[in-house]
Order: structure tokens, then sequence, then C-alpha cells
């Protein structure tokens, strides 16, 4: 299993950090997770054409994690080598509405031009299974508003490696992310402001660590920095309730899980 950061920011502008993105390939298979703005030129940038992705799961609908979705149908339909292969997107409750009005406004050709079957799921406590591998999730908040979406964490597993994808996370986050991440090799979650600057609806760096710690995680990924971060230690923040390995994602890292 190979993770490739794509964007470890915001949707601050940032020449050092575009929105959340990461691809995943376990096998054959490639899995994007969010695709932020420049998701695109990212994955072009590591050798990935988008056409090659086969599964997108989507954490929540914050601009930030989902706004090149319509560049990628887009493409998908008008590339000179039209996409082929099927395509799965998968998204938290509320996600088959949210799909079916990207295409009403960006794309309503989209099924009529395109060349391969899309097939949108929505998940929240259930399993995806793929090639050798398999996809388990928790939704991580109850309520679902404009401001605060339905949203889902994901673990991606096969039957020796696992991954723990979280998005964006309320400070006072749910047990249900210890369940999902309990043992896993790689915890990769938001850490967006640093302790100094803490808020409701984000993680800081000691806060990461402690749902690693209690989750006994074997390596932590933290990503999604807001530019404050860039003031701060933020591992050492994160060394104070994790003892294990921790990383600083930055754009176009690769890790071998
Ligand atoms: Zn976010």
């Amino acid at each position: 299993m190979k993770l490739t950061i794509l964007g470890s920011g915001t949707c601050i502008p940032s020449l050092k950090r575009q929105a959340p993105g990461y691809v995943v390939k376990i096998g054959k298979d490639l899995i994007l997770l969010d695709s932020g703005e420049g998701t695109k030129r990212r994955l072009m940038e590591v050798g990935i054409h988008p056409n090659s992705i086969d599964y997108i799961l989507y954490t929540h609908t914050h601009v930030d994690h989902v706004a090149e979705l319509p560049a990628l149908l887009w493409g998908y339909m008008y590339d000179t080598q039209p996409r082929k292969k099927d395509l799965v997107i998968v998204g938290p409750k509320g996600f088959k509405r949210f799909f079916r009005q990207i295409i009403k406004l960006f794309s309503p050709l989209f099924y009529k031009r395109s060349k391969f079957k899309t097939s949108i799921k929505e998940i929240s406590n259930s399993k995806i299974k793929g090639n050798g591998w398999r996809i388990l999730s928790k939704p991580m908040c109850k309520q679902g508003n404009t401001f605060l979406p339905h949203s889902v964490a994901y673990r991606l597993e096969t039957k020796r490696k696992s991954l723990v994808y979280a998005g964006d996370m309320r400070y006072d986050y749910p047990k249900s992310l210890i369940k999902l991440a309990y043992n896993t090799e790689l915890l990769l979650i938001e850490s967006a402001v640093p302790n100094q600057r803490q808020v409701p609806d984000h993680l800081t760096p000691s806060r990461a660590g402690e749902i690693a710690t209690l989750a006994n995680v074997k390596k932590l990924i933290l990503t999604h920095f807001y530019p404050p971060c860039e003031k701060y230690d933020i591992k050492k923040q994160a060394q104070k309730t994790y003892k294990g390995p921790i990383v600083l994602a930055k754009d176009l890292m690769r890790i071998e899980i």
C-alpha cells in the first residue's frame, strides 16, 4: 500500500500546500481520498493520470475537499483520450443528492457523454470490498447541515496493512474514530490549527496525538495545515500526547505502508 500526499493545505491560497487530496495505491487499484482544488495537477505531477483513478472517497462536502470534482468529471468527458474504465465515487449520507446537484449545475451531459459507468455510493457504517482489500467507514458527526455536513472517516485495509483517513474533525471527536483507527499502521488526520489557536471545528496537534495514542496507531501523519501552523512546532505539540513516529505531511510526499 502506497500513500501520496497531493495537498496538505486548505482553501487558503498557498504555493506550498494545496487543498486536501491524497491517493492510495493498493495492488493495481488507485483510490483518491478527497479532491480539493489542484488535485488534477498534483496527480499529474506524481505521474498519475486522473483517468486511471478507480475509486474516489469523500469524507464530507466542504468545498476545500470537493472543489475539483466537477473539473474531474468534465475532464473524463472531454479528454482527447476519454476515460473508459468504470468509476466508483463514495461519500457520506447525502452524497447522492450532492452529486446530482453537481451534475445538474456543471455537467448535465455527463451520463450521455461519458463512456464509462459511474457508481455513486453513500457509506456511513459499512464496507466496500475491492480486489484483495476493503474499505470500512464510520460516521464522524450525527447531524448534517450546510455548515457541518455529514462526514465519514475511512479505513483502507489489506490482510496485513491498513490506513485510516479522517477529514475535518470536531475537537470533541466521536469515539467511533478510535474504534475505526484501532491498531492501524498509519493514521492520516487533520491537525488544522496549532494548540494555541484551538477551535471547535478542527483538531490541534496535541488532540490528534491523543487520538493516535488511544487508538494505538503505529504511525501518525498530520495534515490539512492552515497558515498559522507554519509558525509553530507542530511535531513537538503532537509529541506531547503521542510517542510513536510523527510525520508532517508535505505536498507530493510518498509513504510506503
Ligand atoms: Zn477541511
